[in-house]
């Protein structure tokens, strides 16, 4: 069993430190894939802090994996040596359910396994990509294409997903409104999404602070919701709202600005309750729906379509001894627009 360094947590209190953990054996549908860029999620935050309930620490986390294939099990057919490949939030499932065979492991009825913190088919807790290397099941291997380098397309192995899905379900084209809420890492890489299928974005922001940024990554409108004026004059002006903040917020408010028969879709982590009026949903036949990453098939198709229309993440590339450091800014909404640890540096 191959050993690899990594930085993990050891608990939900200690800062993230160097340990080292060990792969498994490449099985015949296995990839080794050596990392060569993680993105920091915000749920990489949660998930370490204990936000989201009991880990199996030591937890290694990372999501948004960019690297390149070394070695092959003898019946992979999908990927060969060499090849640039990104792994997702997930890394199995069961493969027989009615989600999974339509593509949404992402749903899976018997529980995907997710790609750290979560216990694989073989007992053992799996670990993320803040480390050298990973052994993943070539289905769950995506091409990175051409033309999208690697430091920027990691970020797209989530924070893209998580905003294409929703975007491309609700049908987010040509002639529809859509607001973001949030430029955070995932709203940022939601607003050149939105804007590359055609959609009028505005970006709902806690201030102006970004609001150049904003609409260079292609919105067209840049409103802060500290503002009150905000409500008012957008309301009833989305077909869809977008919402990637963790913290709660008030759903009335948002849902007032949503146009007849909009929706809006939640997709932060938030672990509080949230109150919401039932006249905010039936007076004007609204929404409220949540969306969780997307499946593979669609993840595959996002890093083609992204490719397609030059998009990648906005990063700041950081050493592995800058993850604590980076934490506590994504914490302080102090990120611009997405961390990536160069994985040499661990
Ligand atoms: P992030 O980079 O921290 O971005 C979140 C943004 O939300 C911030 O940049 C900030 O933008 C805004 N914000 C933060 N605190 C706020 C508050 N108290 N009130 C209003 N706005 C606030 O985080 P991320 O990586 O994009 O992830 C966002 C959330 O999505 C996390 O909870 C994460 O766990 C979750 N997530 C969900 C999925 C899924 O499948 N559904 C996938 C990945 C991540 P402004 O400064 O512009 O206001
Ligand atoms: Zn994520």
């Amino acid at each position: 069993m191959p050993t690899v360094s990594a930085y993990g947590a050891k608990s939900a209190t200690e800062p993230l430190a160097p340990l080292t953990i060990e792969r498994r054996d490449l099985g015949p549908h296995d990839v080794l894939t050596e990392i060569k860029y993680a993105g920091i999620c915000h749920s990489d935050i949660h998930t370490v802090r204990g936000d989201w309930g009991r880990q199996p620490y030591p937890v290694v986390p990372g999501h948004e994996i960019a690297g390149v294939v070394t070695e092959v099990g003898s019946a992979v057919s999908a990927h060969g040596v060499g090849d640039r490949v990104g792994v997702g939030c997930m890394v199995d499932s069961c493969r027989e359910c009615a989600n999974c065979r339509r593509g949404e492991e992402q749903y899976c009825l018997a529980g995907a396994t997710y790609t750290y913190a979560s216990i694989g088919k073989d007992g053992k807790a799996t670990q993320g990509g803040y480390s050298t290397h990973i052994v993943v099941t070539e289905d769950f291997v995506v091409r990175i294409p051409e033309g999208l380098e690697l430091d920027v397309a990691a970020p797209l192995l989530c924070a893209g997903i998580t905003l294409y899905s929703p975007l491309r379900h609700w049908n987010a084209g040509a002639g529809r409104k859509v607001g973001i809420v949030g430029l955070g890492g995932l709203g940022h890489v939601g607003v050149r999404i939105a804007r590359a299928m055609g959609a009028e974005v505005t970006v709902l922001s806690q201030s102006l602070k970004k609001r150049e940024d904003g609409l260079r990554l292609g919105a067209s409108d840049y409103r802060a919701t500290s503002d009150p004026d905000t409500f008012q004059q957008l309301a009833g002006t989305f077909d869809l709202i977008v919402n990637t903040v963790s913290s709660p917020l008030d759903l009335d408010a948002y849902l007032g600005l949503l146009a007849t028969d909009g929706t809006m879709v939640h997709l932060g982590g938030t672990v509080e309750p949230m109150p919401v009026s039932a006249f905010s949903l039936l007076s004007q036949r609204r929404s409220l729906a949540g969306s969780g990453i997307g499946g593979i098939r669609e993840t595959q198709e996002m890093l083609d379509f992204c490719a397609e229309h030059g998009i990648g993440a906005e990063i700041e590339v950081i050493a592995a001894e800058q993850i604590n450091e980076a934490y506590e800014r994504v914490l302080a909404s102090d990120v611009r627009y997405r961390f990536v640890i160069d994985i040499a540096t661990l």
